[in-house]
Formats: structure tokens, C-alpha cells, sequence
């Protein structure tokens, strides 16, 4: 129910977008500087809490002209990963007058072990007696914040004086229709001006929705001890705690909501912000990873963590309408995660599909991992092609299985001599396919394991058969990875590995793929 409903808001959405989003991408490429168009500043980034256990980045786009302040923060919480996500895509955000302030990860020690409040080992230490950051903040002028972060975040507070504060969580259900959690709604403090501007964020979110059992609403007052509470009534900002809901929708389409509501304020207050499809920009030399997560693509972290841990690489998870707006320009490598292939290739949508071959062709990276290795080859004429090669088999069902890598393998996704263990979900087991305008590709492991299924090709051997398979394509790169080293211990070198080689900056011990593979 919730996945079709996704798809719907996703076509729709992404028709909607279209128009403002290409302007904006014009904007940033600089092509149509006209004079409405927003200053292009990049954020200056600075370390609150420099130095601590705690430090964490805020951001500062000064459009340079006069006009509001507004402060946006997310990952006060750590389990609801996509306000964060939301404030890091918002921090490339450009503005026509005004300063945005945005504090991505809020508290970065909970976030990194995904749990709601600082975990309490580390917490002591540093001396947080209380360990929910969002209770921390005092609602009078005479008391002091409590803990050394709560005071860092109070005194940027302090010094930026915003006159607007959004503070981006989550709930876990819908409040609307339970009122255990507090999903999907904006908690506005009581000016009138937070109130009416409420409304119409969520009004700005209700426009996407198809589900009456999704709508957003307003509540009233952030509870004692949040960030906004205090800031509304100790420094009388216009603040606001805005919520989606996790449930099992994709956080593409969670931060999407937020950013939705963010960019509804922004030009509310005639900031001009450019397309709420913003989500990556310059990134100082990382990786630009995208990971989609449109319906069919597993919603499960593994991938996320692994990369985000490889400090080299900046990673984003997009939909649907990120991708038909042009988001992927932004971004040097796709990951396709495992999942259902069909399913994949429908949400993407003949437009999607055609989006990514332009993207890998004009230079980009793909890596396809299980259900997104399917989608590499050129087995149908609705896969995506990257790569030439034809699936035989899959659905050899789920085990633990062993691969190897090739010499060529070894040198570009680490030295492992010996077999290893890998998880293995129906990956494809290919064949060199057909197509005489790519090249061949190159294995770069092969499976180790012969899993005897009963319904399996008789004529198909997985033990032997490339596991992991690589090429060029056009100006970009391609591979397809048939098991899940992105869900196996130990092998979060090998992925990271993969996505250097796919963005090609794999390391200078490695030597590029053999001429044969480069056309
Ligand atoms: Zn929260």
C-alpha cells in the first residue's frame, strides 16, 4: 500500500519538480546568471565543539544581502537519520538574501551508533549527565544548558540570533492517526507568526501525499527542555520542531518531506532558495556517493555506514524525484543496492533508467550490488546496459558463500589471496553477453561455492561463475557485484574499494582495468 502510494507521489513529484529544478540547475552551473538568481555562496564551514569528543560542523550561507537569519538542525536525535540527512543536502542550498545556519548532526556520537540519545559510557565522560540532547536546553535565561554540547549548540545559538529555528526529528508513526508519536507533524511554538508559517509547511508536505492516513498537521509547543522551546522562549525566535515519520518509508522520501518544508519557510520569507532537489554540492575532493532508495531498493543501512566511515566519500540516498530533477549531476558514483530488479527498474521508470545510462555514459560511476548487478547488464532491454553481460541464473536462494578475486580483482578491490566468505541473496550468476558496441568485461571474482538448488539451471555452474564483474562504459565505469559484501563484516574495504575504482580514484597502487576493457 505504502510503496504504491510511493510511486504515485514520486511520478507525480517528479513532473512537479521538473521546471524549478532545471532553472535552479542553470542557476548553478551558472548558465543563466540572471538577477533573481540566487547568490552563488559556497557554505563556510565551521566546528562547534572544536577539539571535543562531540565536534561536530554547522554551516554558514550568507547570502550577503540583508534579511532573515534562519537556523536549521537535525540529528539532535540519532535514530532518526533523516532530519539529518535533510540539513546536510540543505547545507548546499544557495538563498537570495538572508543567512541560513544549518547544523547537520547535532549530536554526531548518537547518530554514529544510531541510537536516540548520546550512549551513556560516552556520555559520562564527558560529562552529560542528562543524555537526551533534545531535554538539555533551559527555558529561562537564569539556568544554564546541561552538558558541554547543549551549551555549544546554546552559545552558536546566541551568537547567530536567528529569528526562525526549524529543528528536523522524526516519530515512528503517524500522529494523526496515533497519538503515541508525534510523526509527521510541525510542533510550532506559540508566536503567531511560527503558527501560520507551520500551516503552511505542512500544507507544503500534504500537496505531495496521496494517503489521507499520511497527512501531516500542526501541533503546539515544542516540550520543555527542547532546543526550540528554549530558543522561542528565552530568545523569542519563531521555532519549530518539524517530524516525518520512519515507519518503512525510504529516507529519500523522509528528508525529501523535511527539505520540502524548509524550502516552503525559506521562500515564504523571500529568500529565493534554489530547488528543494538540492541535495549534494561541491565536496572539497570526496566521493559523491548516491544510493538509491526508491521503492524495490532494500531500506536496510548496511551500505551507508560502510561508506560513510571511508572519510574520502559524502553519501546521499535519492529517489525518484532527486533523480528526474537532475540531482545526479551532483554526484561522481550511483550505488543500486539490492532489493527486487524489477521492482527497481519500474520505480525508476523508462525516464529514470534513461537518467542513470546518460549518467554512467557521460562519466559517472554505478556500482550494482545483487538486485542492482541484474539491472547492470544487458539481459533485457529494460536493464539498464551497462554492462555486456547476460544473466544465466540467480535464485539460487540466500547462504553464506565463498568468492575469490582474480589477479585483476586483487588490484582493484584489495589483496585477499585466499577465498573469502560473502552473503549471497539470488545474485545473478552472467555470461559475456552479446552487445558489439561495449566492451568485454573483466572478472574480477568468482564464486567459490556450488549452492545446489533445486529449480537451478542444470546447466549452470556458480562455482567458477564471475562474481564480481567490471567495464568501462562510454566516459564512465560500471560494475556488478552479485553477492552482498556491503552486508558482510569484515568487507567494508571492498566496497569502498569498488566505489573508488567506479568514481576512478582508486588508489595509485592499483593499476587502471586493461586496455582490452577501455574502448
Ligand atoms: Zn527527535
Amino acid at each position: 500500500m505504502k510503496l504504491t502510494v510511493w510511486r504515485i507521489l514520486c511520478v507525480a513529484a517528479c513532473l512537479a519538480m521538473l521546471a524549478a529544478s532545471q532553472a535552479c540547475a542553470a542557476a548553478q552551473e551558472g548558465q543563466a546568471a540572471a538577477s533573481t538568481a540566487p547568490a552563488k555562496v559556497a557554505p563556510v564551514e565551521h566546528m562547534l565543539g572544536a577539539g571535543t569528543a562531540f565536534a561536530t560542523p554547522y554551516y554558514v550561507i550568507d547570502s550577503g544581502k540583508p534579511g532573515p537569519t534562519v537556523m536549521i538542525n537535525g540529528g539532535m536525535h540519532g535514530d532518526e537519520p533523516a532530519g539529518a540527512a535533510a540539513a546536510r543536502q540543505i547545507r548546499f542550498w544557495t538563498i537570495a538574501r538572508g543567512k541560513l545556519i544549518v547544523l547537520p548532526e547535532a549530536n554526531r556520537l548518537a547518530l554514529e551508533v544510531r541510537t536516540r540519545s548520546t550512549p551513556k559510557a560516552v556520555a559520562a565522560k564527558l560529562g552529560m549527565e542528562e543524555t537526551n540532547l533534545n531535554r538539555c536546553f533551559a527555558s529561562t535565561r537564569k539556568e544554564s544548558p546541561k552538558g558541554p554540547l547543549a551549551a555549544a549548540i546554546w552559545a552558536v545559538l546566541k551568537e547567530v540570533k536567528p529569528e526562525w529555528l526549524v529543528d528536523l526529528h522524526e516519530g515512528f508513526a503517524v500522529a494523526g492517526e496515533n497519538s503515541s508519536s508525534v510523526g509527521s507533524s510541525v510542533i510550532s511554538s506559540r508566536s503567531q507568526e511560527a503558527r501560520g508559517e507551520a500551516q503552511a509547511m505542512v500544507d507544503e508536505v500534504n500537496a505531495t501525499l496521496t494517503d489521507e492516513e499520511m497527512r501531516f498537521l500542526v501541533k503546539s509547543q515544542p516540550i520543555a527542555g527542547s532546543l526550540a522551546r528554549a530558543a522561542a522562549d528565552v530568545m523569542g525566535v519563531h521555532s519549530m520542531i518539524a517530524e516525518t515519520t520512519t515507519g518503512d518509508q525510504p529516507i529519500s522520501l523522509r528528508s525529501r518531506q523535511h527539505r520540502l518544508m524548509v524550502h516552503r519557510l525559506l521562500a515564504d520569507l523571500k529568500m529565493e532558495p534554489c530547488s528543494v532537489e538540492v541535495v549534494m554540492g561541491d565536496a572539497a575532493g570526496k566521493i559523491r556517493v548516491a544510493i538509491y532508495d526508491g521503492e524495490g531498493a532494500h531500506q536496510g543501512l548496511s551500505i551507508d555506514h560502510k561508506l560513510v566511515d571511508g572519510s574520502d566519500m559524502l553519501v546521499e540516498r535519492i529517489g525518484p524525484p532527486e533523480l528526474g530533477a537532475g540531482a545526479l549531476a551532483h554526484f561522481d558514483v550511483l550505488i543500486m543496492p539490492g532489493g527486487s530488479a524489477s521492482a527497481e527498474a519500474r520505480s525508476l521508470g523508462l525516464d529514470g533508467r534513461q537518467t542513470v545510462r546518460q549518467f554512467v555514459a557521460g562519466g559517472g560511476g554505478y556500482v550494482g550490488i545483487c538486485a542492482g548487478a541484474y539491472l547492470g547488464t544487458s539481459t533485457y532491454q529494460w536493464y539498464l546496459g551497462l554492462v555486456n553481460a547476460t544473466v544465466v541464473d540467480g535464485g539460487r536462494g540466500k547462504d553464506v558463500v565463498t568468492m575469490e578475486l582474480t589477479a585483476e580483482g586483487r588490484k582493484l578491490l584489495g589483496e585477499k589471496t585466499a577465498p573469502f566468505e560473502v552473503r549471497y541473496a539470488n545474485g545473478p550468476i552472467v555470461v559475456p553477453g552479446k552487445r558489439t558496441d561495449l566492451p568485454a568485461y573483466k572478472e574480477l571474482a568468482v564464486f567459490r561455492t556450488e549452492l545446489e538448488m533445486m529449480d537451478r539451471e542444470p546447466n549452470v555452474q556458480m562455482n567458477g561463475s564471475p562474481a564480481i564483474v567490471a567495464a568501462t562504459h562510454q566516459r564512465g565505469r560500471a560494475m556488478c557485484i552479485s553477492p552482498h559484501p556491503e552486508a558482510t563484516t569484515g568487507l567494508e574495504d571492498l566496497v569502498r574499494s569498488a566505489v573508488r575504482w567506479a568514481a576512478g580514484r582508486e588508489s595509485t597502487s592499483a593499476t587502471p582495468l586493461p586496455a582490452a576493457a577501455i574502448p
